[in-house]
């Protein structure tokens, strides 16, 4: 199974690159409101991408446009970014909407536009969506949110059960409208366009221009500005692309193995959340592994000098969530590993893009659970690319790398000479040993070098059956991390989990000044629990995770994750992240731990 990435699907440099840049305009001269500028610096946008530079302009004039662009180009911004200068927030009720195909990009949407809505106090943004309940959503309408983003399915339900109300709906944009015509939406947004008022401005996004969406350009939209761009193509370069099947839990040990056999110069770890970066850097730091980790937390000027130890080869792997990594360019990275499967296709080709860099090969691991398989499929089917699924090292298989390394040294020392003292000591050992057999002798001596017991039967047995068993029986077992489901269903899940009691995650951690007696005495005082309830809490920086072997009732999770502890809600759940220290020894740098 052949897994090159076509050239054209990779973006050649940075985030920069994968929304194009251009020429002249910065964001400073778009037209955009001080709230909305500040939020795009935040995020660290710094140049606007074409379709950005053209259709921002134009729909802060009032014109609808066309914008025939794909994922990637920075469409969302392009939309969102007027969608908000259009919504006033001192208003409840909806003033715009957006219509997309499939629920992963509703949410998408819903996120970035939040993102852009930081600076506007009282901006309310709901995602509506098949497959999960009414309720949730039309409370978030009838709080008064200004903004909607959905599916047109669940949109065209709400109507129809009067939960949802167009008729002040100034602002519409129909996302990947050639994708929502593909699935058979056609009717359903017609009808969610006729139930807004004539005057609305509309933005129609579409990655294709066929005949059907050229007629719903022409009939719903007023003179629209016509806007074309293309995605960047790029450099050549060729990266192998892998997955293999790691339930969650078990992550860090088979990434720990990983690491110990690869031959790449330098590794890059791809996670989702500032809590993961943390927790995988320190673990594997924990492991004896040159390890660091970035994230938004980390001042940018930490982050260069981190990138700066990586590129000179001081630093061997880099974990990093997807906006620290942005605009990454080391030569040395020869791995890159998603510790998770990102959500979106366009994500994805951007992590594997910062290996095989400047013509050299590259490898991409991505480590997919049970549950995950079908967010391969959907990359596999966006980038037209099939993985390649392969094996986890095996602890024999980390032994004999090694060992294999350490034999490969011994010409050279051989060469440097000066080594009569050992030569002697060898012969006087074997002298007062008869019988011993060298090759025994040399493979102890080999084994205390290496510094590892060497496998033995029962050596990862954990985590090996684990390994075999996910990969034998796909789609079962676990949910992973961004879980955003109701505590009680989190719990059933947990349930599933193979060993060890539940751990809660808490977001409170060292930066807040959470002493673990602080913890103890909210989940007694608040959450009627006993001090014996409450197992081993380890603190990290912005977050601590504690064992509650016996649970807790959806009622105490909800009570608990609005208590305060050193000023933050604890914002309590039950962990899905990897455990630092799994398998390892006790750090010295390590999370303060503590027992009750
Ligand atoms: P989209 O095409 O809207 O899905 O955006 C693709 C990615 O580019 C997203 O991760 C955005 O956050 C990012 N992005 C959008 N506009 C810019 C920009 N002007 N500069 C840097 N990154 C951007």
């Amino acid at each position: 199974m052949s897994a090159l990435v076509p050239p054209a699907l990779l973006p050649d440099d940075s985030a920069a690159d994968v929304v194009t840049p251009v020429d002249g305009p910065t964001f400073a001269t778009l037209g955009l409101p001080a709230p909305l500028e500040r939020a795009v610096a935040d995020l660290g946008f710094v140049t606007p991408s074409a379709i950005q530079s053209q259709a921002v302009p134009a729909l802060l004039a009032g014109r609808d446009i066309v914008g025939v662009a794909q994922t990637g180009t920075g469409k969302t911004a392009a939309f969102g970014l007027p969608l908000l200068a259009a919504v006033d927030a001192g208003t409840a009720g909806v003033q715009a909407i957006v219509l997309t195909p499939t629920r992963e990009l509703a949410m998408q949407v819903a996120d970035a536009i939040t993102s852009f809505a930081t600076h506007l106090p009282g901006l309310a943004v709901v995602a509506v969506y098949g497959g999960s309940p009414f309720l949730p959503q039309q409370r978030a309408i009838a709080r008064g949110a200004q903004v909607v983003v959905g599916t047109p399915g669940r949109v065209l339900d709400h109507l129809d059960r009067g939960t949802l109300v167009l008729d002040q709906v100034r602002y519409l944009v129909l996302d990947e409208a050639d994708e929502m015509l593909r699935m058979g939406f056609a009717e359903d947004v017609d009808r969610v366009l006729a139930s807004t008022p004539d005057r609305r401005q509309v933005a129609l996004f579409s990655a294709t221009m066929p005949a059907p969406i050229r007629r719903v350009a022409e009939q719903h939209l007023h003179q629209p500005v016509e806007i074309t761009v293309a995605r960047q193509s790029s450099t050549v370069t060729t990266v192998r692309q892998t997955y293999a099947v790691v339930p969650y839990r078990h992550k860090i040990g088979a990434l720990g193995r990983v690491l110990a056999v690869t031959d790449a110069d330098a590794t890059i770890v791809f996670v989702r959340t500032r809590g993961a970066a943390e927790e995988v850097g320190s673990a594997l730091v924990e492991r004896g592994i040159s390890a660091a980790h970035i994230s938004g937390d980390v001042a940018q000027s930490d982050r260069e000098k981190i990138v700066d130890r990586l590129r000179s080869g001081a630093l061997d792997v880099l974990v990093a969530t997807d906006v620290a990594a942005r605009g990454l360019d080391v030569e040395r990275i020869g791995l890159v590993v998603n510790f998770d499967v990102p959500r979106e296709a366009e994500t994805y080709v951007h992590r594997i893009g910062r290996t095989g860099r400047a013509g050299r090969e590259g490898v991409a691991l991505s480590f997919v659970t049970p549950a995950e398989q079908s967010r391969l499929r959907t990359i596999e089917r966006t980038t037209r690319v099939t993985l390649e699924q392969v094996p986890i090292p095996t602890p024999a298989e980390v032994s004999a790398h090694r060992v294999a390394l350490l034999l490969g040294r011994t010409p050279a020392r051989a060469e440097l000479g000066r080594l009569d003292v050992y030569r002697e000591a060898v012969a006087a050992h074997l002298a007062a040993h008869p019988g011993t057999d060298p090759i025994e002798l040399l493979a102890a001596v080999t084994a205390l070098a290496v510094g590892d017991e060497g496998p033995t039967p029962r050596d990862g047995d954990d985590l090996d059956d684990a390994l075999e068993r996910a990969r034998l029986t796909p789609g079962r077992h676990e949910r992973v991390g961004g879980d955003d489901r109701p505590p009680r269903e989190r719990r059933r899940a947990e349930t599933h989990i193979a060993g060890g009691p539940p751990r809660w995650r808490v977001a409170v951690g060292h930066r807040d000044g959470l002493q673990p007696g602080a913890l103890v005495g909210a989940l007694t005082g608040e959450g009627g629990l006993t001090g014996k309830d409450v197992g081993k809490i380890d603190i990290f920086g912005s977050f601590a995770l504690v064992d509650i072997p016996g649970g807790l009732s959806a009622d105490v999770v909800d009570r608990l994750s609005r208590t305060r502890v050193a000023g933050r809600p604890l914002r309590i759940r039950v962990d899905t992240g990897p455990r630092p220290g799994h398998g390892a020894s006790r750090p010295s740098h390590g999370p303060q731990r503590g027992r009750h």
